[in-house]
């Protein structure tokens, strides 16, 4: 972006000041709400993030809140975002902004890379936001703008290419004014998101930058960013079970390692199986089966892995205590069940979902 910075920044930020999308967390510069927001936002879309934000800041609304909330209700207000290593370090930075920095967002990069979860992206966006530093936030959005801008066909997946992309923007943060900065960089996510998107054709004629922008001139944006090609997902075969006894379902508790971590789920067990071999394999848990309610397919995505579900609603006798048994409310309202296993209850109607 360096080359023609003079104009650019300028035409971005008048653009911005016309266009910009009025979301929650612009409405203020407080570090807590954009750096909350920032970690919603990866890897998860805006519409699907409101509820979500105005939710956790019902209940936790400042820093010494997510220090010391329970985890129950933590993953409870992250469920069905995915990615839930994300909250856990939400939490885990909000414990150390209270030891280290007695409870105040600290205002120097260094010292906000330094803690837990936040990465050079998240840092440039609280830190150019919130406190003006001349650090920019490259995200994919950014990246695309910016490869096409200068129709830049270095791979973007390479480390090294990623930190001179934003080593070169960073020389653009220092000559831009004080006092504009946080600007700039939303108006760089806001032009990736709704001029310059991800999937399709970009809006050329809606972008500011179009005259200088070499892959426009060329007609060749959509051959921008260069990426490596991705590996197929791995397909894995599930039969769940809606185990049912009376008014209460069973849970149990995930391991505290690995995908959907400490999360609850619903009975499962490897491969497929068909419904009445469903009915005698479910014996093994010792719930009396007595009748299958239904049986139906559900596929969830996740990042590298796809769930192919046989979901199977049985109604059983007994309650084993390794199973934890909930009523529909309290797995509603209470229990953190993750998206994947959500799909398979009986009211769910999506047949894909993605989390990761
Ligand atoms: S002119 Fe088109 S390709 Fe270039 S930055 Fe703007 S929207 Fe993207």
């Amino acid at each position: 972006m360096n080359r023609a910075q003079d104009r650019l920044i300028p035409a971005l930020l008048d653009w911005f000041a016309e266009n910009a999308r009025d979301l929650p967390w612009r409405r203020d510069r407080e570090p807590y709400h954009v750096w909350l927001s920032e970690i919603m936002l990866q890897q998860t879309r805006v519409e699907a993030v409101k509820p979500y934000y105005a939710r956790f800041l019902e209940r936790l609304p400042d820093i010494p809140s997510l220090a010391e909330c329970d985890e129950e209700l933590l993953l409870k207000l992250w469920e069905g975002l995915g990615y839930y290593s994300r909250v856990r370090n939400l939490q885990k930075g909000a414990e150390q902004i209270m030891a280290r920095f007695g409870g105040v967002f600290p205002h120097t990069y260094a010292e906000i890379r330094s803690i837990s979860g936040i990465g050079d992206y998240t840092a440039g966006a609280v830190g150019s936001i919130c406190f003006d530093l001349p650090e920019p936030a490259v995200d994919g959005n950014v990246l695309r703008v910016l490869t096409r801008l200068s129709a830049d066909s270095r791979c973007t997946d390479e480390p090294a290419v990623r930190k001179s992309i934003r080593d070169a923007l960073r020389t653009g943060y220092e000559q831009t004014p004080a006092g504009t900065r946080g600007t700039l960089t939303q108006a760089l996510m806001e032009l990736g998101a709704t001029v310059c998107v991800p999937n399709g054709a970009p809006h050329c004629d809606a972008c500011p930058l179009q005259e200088d922008c070499a892959a426009h001139r060329s007609g060749s944006e959509m051959q921008y960013p260069v990426r490596k090609q991705k590996k197929a997902r791995r397909i894995e075969e599930y039969t769940v079970y809606i185990l049912q006894c009376g008014d209460r379902f069973a849970v149990r508790k995930r391991p505290d390692k690995g995908l959907l971590a400490g999360l609850w789920e619903l009975p499962h067990l490897d491969g497929h199986t068909e419904a009445q071999a469903a009915l005698i394999a479910a014996e093994r848990w010792q719930t009396g089966a007595e009748e299958i309610v239904s049986v139906r397919r559900r596929t969830h995505i996740f990042t590298h892995i796809e769930w192919h579900m046989t979901c199977v609603h049985l109604l059983v006798s007994k309650m084993p205590e390794h199973f934890t048994w909930v009523t529909a409310e309290q797995l509603r309202a209470e229990t953190a069940l993750p998206t994947a296993f959500r799909i398979c209850l009986p009211e769910q109607n999506d047949d894909s979902e993605k989390e990761g």
